[in-house]
């Protein structure tokens, strides 16, 4: 039988180290509740992100809703449809209105010359997404949020790691989300976390998720419960470890896909961003005039074992639970996208043989 190969596979460290790391929690007996695992993890974290603050959670969508309310967001929110479910749901689940921006065709973040039509005397904050490891324009970004007095909050879920001339990713705006999970770059199997600048936001970002429990006999907020445990900690700390050398092998990767398909009419591939020191989170192609559409190429993959993902597809503004209240028609670069894109496997140990092999599946 043909192994199957998957759009992606989880990093994992060795057993024997993760034993390690876990052992003194056999005699602290401290397994949750922010123990000497977490606040190691977010030591290393703040470190690793270059940021100046972090706080960690049990999930990548806790975190964007915890910083949500921690930061008192109104009304209307300005943000792209074209993103994974977790980054309209937080702005919902907050008893916000989310406002859908079109994005651009080249990097597929929030089109920056769309964002002021849509703003009204309701308009709370922007929450753009940093899409596949690209990075959205961040200067205009802030250009526009401090005009209007808007917060910013960065669905950065996709690109831990990635530099901006140098800065971390996480110091743009107000606060950025990070997830962490099995699936992304870095993982704690599931987690995630809110980088910030204004370290007085810190309080309120702990207690909101630990039930808004503020000392021992008072309770001051509605939180909930989103709290990153010690093995999810100590999975982040063996992980960390390891993370640069699992993207320069993400980029050979990467670099292969370029070479197999590059130059082919109907195929468009990502362009580096100046500037951007990426982490090859994924690996999107465009099907355009192909001689196969996008959903012929991800069957013919998947008749060979091979799991591609049409990752975003369908636009949250189109989602099933929002039936009625959005009009796709307002962000027509999303759609085209959705119906075009195709996410390639890519991982750190995918062989450059299996590489090569789906290419030759989507040339022949
Ligand atoms: C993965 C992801 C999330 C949610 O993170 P979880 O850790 O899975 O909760 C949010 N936004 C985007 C763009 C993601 O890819």
């Amino acid at each position: 039988m043909k192994k199957q190969i998957q759009v992606t596979q989880s990093s994992m460290p060795d057993i024997e180290e993760y034993i390690e790391e876990i052992k003194d929690l056999w005699e602290s007996k401290w397994l949750t509740n922010m123990g000497s695992k977490h606040k190691a993890l977010e030591f290393q974290l703040l470190e690793y992100l270059k940021v100046p603050n972090i706080t960690l959670y049990t999930n990548g969508h806790l975190a964007l809703e915890g910083v949500i309310a921690a930061l008192g967001l109104t009304g209307e929110v300005i943000t792209t449809p074209f993103t994974f479910a977790s980054t309209t749901h937080a702005i919902v689940r907050n008893g916000l209105t989310p406002m859908f921006c079109d994005i651009n065709l080249d990097d597929y973040t929030i089109d920056v010359d769309k964002i002021e039509g849509l703003i009204t005397e309701k308009t709370s904050a922007i929450i753009p997404v940093h899409v596949y490891g690209n990075v959205c324009n961040v200067e205009n970004i802030d250009r526009i949020a401090k005009k209007h007095n808007l917060k910013v909050i960065y669905d950065a879920a996709h690109t831990f790691g990635v530099e901006v001339n140098g800065k971390g990713i996480g110091t743009f705006g107000d606060a950025s989300m990070f997830s962490f999970h099995a699936t992304k770059v870095f993982n704690t199997i599931e987690g995630g976390a809110v980088t910030y600048n204004d370290s007085s936001i810190k309080q309120v970002l702990n207690d909101l998720k630990n039930f808004g429990i503020t000392g021992p006999e008072s309770v001051e907020y509605v939180g909930g419960n989103a709290k990153m445990n010690e093995f999810q900690a100590a999975m982040g700390i063996c992980n960390l470890r390891h993370v640069n050398n699992e993207i320069t092998k993400r980029k050979k990767v990467v670099e292969r896909y370029n070479a197999n398909l590059e130059g082919i009419a109907g195929i468009k591939l990502s362009q580096e961003q100046d500037g951007i020191e990426s982490n090859y989170a994924y690996f999107p192609v465009v099907f355009d005039g192909y001689k196969m559409s996008r959903d012929e190429v991800f069957e013919i993959l998947k008749e060979n074992d091979i799991v591609a993902r049409k990752y975003f597809y369908p636009l949250t503004n189109s989602f099933e639970c929002y039936k009625g209240l959005y009009d796709v028609g307002k962000t027509p670069v999303a759609k085209y996208v959705a119906e075009r894109v195709l996410t390639l496997p890519l991982y750190a140990d995918l062989d450059m043989k299996d590489v090569d092999r789906i290419c030759e599946i989507i040339k022949s």
